[in-house]
């Protein structure tokens, strides 16, 4: 049996066959001829009909945003501007592939020009546009294999747009040779419950079709499994079954409680957190309502995505972030994407100086729509580097009437001055994605670096346990959450909870199996493994020593 190693991002063992990602389509040599105006015209609109046909169908097994997703682009494949133009090429002599290459681009332009509703449709024209010049070549249409049976997904990496048109019923797990902890494929991997391994090299040589164990909790991938791994899978099947349900308070065994929040990015998920006994929202993403558009949101359009967050969650704690805005979240209005750094650039709550304006207009329309709901509205600022921009921040949520100020901390330099930035604030709330790769220096979205890119890793651990202290300081006492991944890692959880965080947010499916586990030990059980994970020498042993402490991992299949 021969075996592949990579970082183990979201637990769960299963065995399924193997579908590779089908690679993305090079763009047709700019001299291609075609033999016969009349033939490749021909060739052109049976490819459009088989690619429409082959959409629509997929539409129809599919649900919700998928199945919008994949209408949309159905419709885009027979599009009359966008055969027009090829055909006009064609008559040129030009060849079928490169005309509608050609095609695709003008009307993407047009479109990107339009701005606004019309600009958001330009992805779905460059994937028609590769799905035609595959259909034309003959070869596998790009993106996720279609499947009426279950299958392993093996890609180099996802994208966030491949989410729309992953259908959870289809796939067994990720597996991917990029990537990294903290990149789209791990954070989707988990909001999916999926098992998934990243960063594990070779796996693109493994045969399709071929059978693979996936253990999502190890990070590794076993060529032809046998009986030991059938039997693994199928237990897991049954704790994964039992551990389907939060039963809505985070608690240790001694009763000491640590609220499990929810990770949202707008209303439909928050009603998904809030149907699976989330205690509140401890991260609403703003600029997840927003991404794509190119001009700043209505104050009506920012009252209406706020107010449906916070209509899930009646009288509950709901922690809204500003607009984080760029980097590995572009949103065009506010963010230049030519910065030779963009992870180092302006983002964040930096963009405030770039586009003034934005930010206390966002302020006004989160509290006209906190005024509308009786949920607890919470406001953060992400990205805060020093105790100036606190202040600052708390000045423009004073103005707008917010009472609840707060910061993430994301930036090491907010964790080693936390005691002078909580002097400004109310709260603090630990992004462990990016303090991760800030402190590290490594690129979250890099499958390269993924060892570094790790919340275990002991310096990450020092920074929570900084903040911590910065938080508790003499004169004041403040609440600091985690609302980074790390939070819906069971095992890190409790370190987390020991270290004296006070909150744990995370992506709705997490919740039951966080819950499990920080309810089977006590606060000074977690107090004495955040010790044991402090005192390694590195990120493998301080996880491999905090789950040596955890044999409830084991049992349930986490
Ligand atoms: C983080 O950095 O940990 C975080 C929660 O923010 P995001 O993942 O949206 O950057
Ligand atoms: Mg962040």
């Amino acid at each position: 049996m021969s075996n592949f190693a990579g970082v183990g991002v979201s637990p769960g063992r299963v065995i399924g066959p193997v579908r590779h990602m089908a690679e993305a389509v090079g763009e047709p040599p700019a001299d291609e001829r075609n033999d016969s105006p009349e033939a490749a015209s021909a060739s052109l609109a049976a490819a459009s009909k088989a690619v429409q046909e082959e959409l629509k169908r997929r539409a129809e097994a599919a649900t919700g945003d998928a199945r919008a997703v994949l209408q949309a682009t159905s419709l885009m494949a027979a599009d009359p501007m966008l055969l027009k133009s090829a055909k006009k090429l064609i008559a040129k002599g030009v060849s079928a592939e490169r005309a509608v290459w050609e095609a695709g681009a003008s009307v993407a332009e047009m479109l990107h020009n339009l701005g606004g509703y019309m600009a958001e449709r330009t992805a779905d024209v460059l994937d028609v546009r590769s799905r035609l010049v595959a259909e034309l070549r003959g070869l596998p249409a790009p993106g996720i294999p279609s499947s009426t049976t279950p299958f392993v997904l093996v890609a180099e990496d996802l994208a966030p747009a491949d989410t729309a048109t992953l259908d959870p019923a289809m796939v067994l797990a990720l597996v991917t040779s990029g990537g990294g902890p903290q990149s789209h494929t791990a954070i989707i991997a988990r909001a999916l419950g999926l098992p998934a391994v990243v960063a594990a090299s070779g796996v693109e040589g493994i045969e399709e079709d071929a059978s693979v164990f996936v253990d999502g909790a190890a990070g590794t991938i076993a060529l032809d499994p046998g009986a030991a791994e059938e039997a693994a899978a199928a237990e897991y099947r049954a704790a994964a079954e039992a551990l389907t349900v939060f039963d809505g308070v985070g608690i240790t065994a001694d009763g000491h409680e640590v609220p499990l929040l929810a990770n949202v990015g707008g209303a439909k998920d928050a009603v998904t957190a809030a149907e699976a006994g989330a205690q509140g929202v401890g991260l609403l993403r703003t600029e997840f309502c927003f991404l794509g558009r190119d001009t700043e949101p209505t104050a009506e359009e920012q009252v209406e995505a706020y107010r449906g967050v916070f209509d899930a969650f009646p009288g509950k704690k709901v922690v809204v972030r500003t607009l984080d805005a760029g980097a590995d979240k572009p949103l065009p209005f506010l963010t230049d994407t030519t910065e030779p750094n963009p992870a180092l650039g302006v983002r964040g709550y930096r963009t405030d100086l770039t586009s003034p304006g934005v930010l206390a207009r966002q302020l006004t329309a989160i509290a006209d729509a906190a005024a509308q709901a009786t949920a607890d509205v919470w406001v953060m600022a992400p990205m805060i580097s020093t105790a100036e921009e606190a202040a600052d921040f708390a000045a423009l949520c004073a103005t707008a009437g917010l009472r609840t100020p707060g910061v993430m901390v994301e930036v090491p330099s907010a964790a080693l001055t936390a005691e002078a930035i909580l002097t400004e604030v109310s709260f603090a709330s630990l992004g462990t994605n990016d303090l991760t790769q800030y402190t590290m220096a490594a690129d979250r979205q890099l499958g390269s670096l993924a060892a570094l890119n790790n919340s275990w890793q002991p310096a990450l651990l020092r920074m929570v346990r900084l903040t911590v202290e910065g938080s508790l300081a003499e004169g004041h006492a403040k609440p600091v959450g985690i609302c980074g991944e790390a939070a819906a890692d069971p095992a890190l959880a409790v370190v987390l909870v020991g270290l004296g965080v006070s909150t744990l947010s995370m992506t709705p499916r997490a919740l039951a199996g966080v819950g499990a586990v920080l309810n089977s030990v006590t606060r000074a059980d977690a107090e004495r493994i955040a010790g044991v994970a402090l005192a390694a020498p590195t990120a493998a042993e301080a996880r491999a020593r905090t789950r040596a402490e955890l044999p409830v991992l084991e049992q349930l299949g986490l």
